[in-house]
């Protein structure tokens, strides 16, 4: 491997390396591969996977530590942890993945990116929307916490100078089922999972000025980030780790830049609801992935959102039924 790749690194990780490679040369034939990195894998700055196999050996790449950026703009420094991760943007124009697994063991990296710069699953005919709360279609992420937890989180307000009511109102939404589609406002059984809000934090999310998926610290935290760097139609980005299929951390930034934001009262031209963002996120904070396509788009998990538009921050039944799927009933 370059010195490059070496000096930057904690030593645990050079040493998987090292076993790596130990291992690639006692099996035969590919020593001088291994020592050579391929052009595209160039140090410094962000890798693109436009110009990189969707899965990377790490003995000829060692992504873990870089930034890697999708197709679809999202990006996120490759978890050197042994953790995975998904990255999620909500743009008004739609969603966007990008999925980044690293197996240690196999020594590889497999990235994948989904949705653009145009709405993720763009309708092909004109579909009426489905009654969202006969609409039970629901697709997970890779990983989910485990089966009871309460998921602890602090709130970091960033200078939006916002309460931390309306995101906690989304995530609240979540973990108990909130709903119109029952008398009660909830479905029942709520899942077997939970949250609390342990408190305000000075550190923000591990998500970059540029609505990238940074290092994480361990601490699940919930706020608002100036996203500079982010294209102008971003609203919000979620970060999930995770190692094997158990979530481990997940951070969420809303836009404080640039956007209006709703959060009470009537809602003024060209803002978007705090409570229906904090929803879809809380949903992928859960383990909900997107459902893609015009007929689901009243469900809380559709990866579009117009403005003014409350509607996500109440579940259609796709949305409970991916839950009770990731949980079972409490
Ligand atoms: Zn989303």
């Amino acid at each position: 491997m370059p010195g490059f790749s070496r000096a930057s690194r904690p030593v645990a990780v050079t040493a998987a390396v090292t076993a790596a490679l130990a291992c690639t040369v006692s099996s035969g034939g590919t020593a001088l591969a291994a020592q050579r990195s391929p052009a595209w894998c160039k140090p410094g700055g962000t890798l693109s996977t436009r110009t990189m196999p969707q899965q990377v050996k790490i003995t000829d790449c060692d992504l873990r530590g870089r930034t890697v950026r999708g197709a679809n703009g999202l990006a996120a420094v490759v978890p050197s942890d042994g953790t995975s991760l998904v990255a999620h943007a909500m743009r008004t124009t739609g969603g966007a993945e990008l999925r980044i697994e690293v197996d240690d063991g196999a020594g590889e990296i497999t990235i994948t990116s989904k949705g653009g710069r145009v709405p993720e699953g763009r309708p092909r005919g004109s579909r009426a929307p489905l009654d969202p709360c006969e609409d039970g279609v629901h697709r997970l992420e890779p990983s989910k916490w485990p089966k009871g937890t309460t998921v602890d989180w602090n709130y970091h307000p960033g200078t939006s100078g916002l309460p931390v009511t309306a995101i906690a109102k989304g995530m609240s939404n979540m973990v108990n089922a909130r709903t119109d589609c029952v008398d009660g406002g909830r479905f029942t059984p709520p899942p077997d999972v939970g949250e609390r809000n342990t408190g305000q934090s000075d550190d923000p999310p591990n998500i970059t000025g540029d609505a990238a998926c940074g290092n994480r610290n361990r601490v699940n935290t919930f706020g608002w980030l100036a996203m500079t760097g982010a294209e102008s139609n971003v609203l919000a980005a979620t970060c999930i780790w995770f190692d094997g299929e158990t979530t481990v951390e997940t951070d969420m930034a809303l836009q404080e830049q640039g956007k209006k934001w709703w959060s009470d009262g009537t809602c003024e031209a060209g803002s978007y609801s705090v409570e229906a963002v904090a929803t879809h996120e809380a949903g992928h904070v859960l383990g909900l992935d997107h459902v893609e396509g015009a007929d689901h788009v009243n469900l809380t998990m559709t990866p579009s959102l117009a403005s003014c538009d409350s509607g996500p921050a109440t579940l259609g039944k796709g949305d409970y039924d991916g839950l009770i799927a990731l949980y079972g009933g409490r």
